[in-house]
């Protein structure tokens, strides 16, 4: 019976059928064949975390970098948080899931920080199931405690719509997070529908653009005024601002240009192992040493 999963496993992933497509959704025993590879990806180690590093626009420096889970099953390859994430997501595998998540890059940025890298904040997605239903505040008291982080090193990533479902609530965890001492931004903003006057009263430290905005940001008039407006926004509000899904010169132009505070993409570095972040700022601090 396993080996007829393993094998329909396979055929899932030689026709790279997206798991989350109504189709698959329909078919309850796809459904269960990968919940089943899921559930059992964590016990066997398949998880790992990428990190994209977010540099500052004025400066050039790394100051912060983003974790980004990657999942490599034995015989379907690499698959795709954009794959998993809503699967893990409807069977609460999420919960576990992101709770690794949390711990790894907590106790990832504390080693860091040991191997006497400049200290950074490390940046965590959280999904909507994760932040309503798994006591959210004490799990990451408790990653922060058993890594030995300092709180403001660690930046939780909400998306807009995740807010919105219920902003009483998303504020009041919101604020415990904060007091904490823990850091929020708002992933994929203008996607979602924010009203300006809710935002307001959030208690966030940084805009995410939503890279679809950016993606044709020097050709399209209306991808300009939306990241321009949200860069302004920003601003009146004393948020920070960064663009997600930089990939170009121009695109870096247009955002210095128009103010934005600070980039992530692919201009600068595509997400890479904690070496290849270890690399990367150990260069940029040589660069500093070598100008003093
Ligand atoms: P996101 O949080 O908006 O992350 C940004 C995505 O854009 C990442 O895709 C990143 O690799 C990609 N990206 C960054 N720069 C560029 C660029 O210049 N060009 C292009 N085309 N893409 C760029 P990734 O790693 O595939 O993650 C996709 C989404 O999956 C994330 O979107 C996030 O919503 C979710 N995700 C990833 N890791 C986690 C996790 O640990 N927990 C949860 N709950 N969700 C996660
Ligand atoms: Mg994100
Ligand atoms: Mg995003
Ligand atoms: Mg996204």
């Amino acid at each position: 019976n396993a080996d007829a999963a393993m094998y329909r496993a396979k055929e899932l992933g030689r026709d790279n059928v997206q798991f989350y497509a109504p189709e698959f959704n329909s078919s309850g025993h796809e459904r269960f064949l990968l919940q089943e590879e899921l559930r059992n990806a964590l016990a066997r180690g398949e998880f790992t975390l990428l990190y994209q590093p977010q540099v500052d626009l004025r400066s050039g420096h790394v100051f912060a970098v983003e974790a980004l889970i990657r999942w490599k099953h034995p015989s379907l390859g690499l698959i795709s948080p954009i794959k998993f994430i809503p699967l893990a997501e409807e069977t609460g595998l999420i919960v576990p899931i992101g709770d690794w998540v949390l711990h790894e890059a907590c106790r990832q940025n504390k080693a860091w920080q040991d191997d006497g890298l400049p200290p950074m904040v490390v940046c965590v997605n959280v999904s909507a199931r994760q932040f309503k239903e798994s006591n959210l505040i004490n799990r990451v008291v408790n990653a922060l405690k058993d890594c030995d982080l300092e709180a403001k090193y660690l930046e939780l990533e909400l998306t807009e719509s995740l807010i919105m479902q219920n902003v009483d609530m998303a504020v009041s965890t919101m604020n415990a997070l904060q007091s904490l001492g823990v850091q929020i931004s708002i992933d994929d903003f203008g996607t979602g529908y924010s009203s300006l006057s809710a935002l307001k009263t959030f208690p966030v430290a940084r805009l995410k653009i939503d890279k679809s905005f950016i993606n044709d940001l020097v050709t399209d008039e209306n991808d300009q005024a939306v990241a321009s407006a949200v860069i302004s926004l920003g601003q009146k509000l004393n948020l920070r601002v960064i663009a997600e899904g930089v990939e170009t010169n121009d695109q870096v132009a247009f955002l210095r240009k128009n103010n934005c505070d600070e980039m992530q993409g692919y201009h600068f570095s595509k997400p890479v192992s904690a070496q290849g972040i270890a690399k990367l700022l150990n260069k940029e601090q040589g660069g500093h040493t070598s100008m003093e």
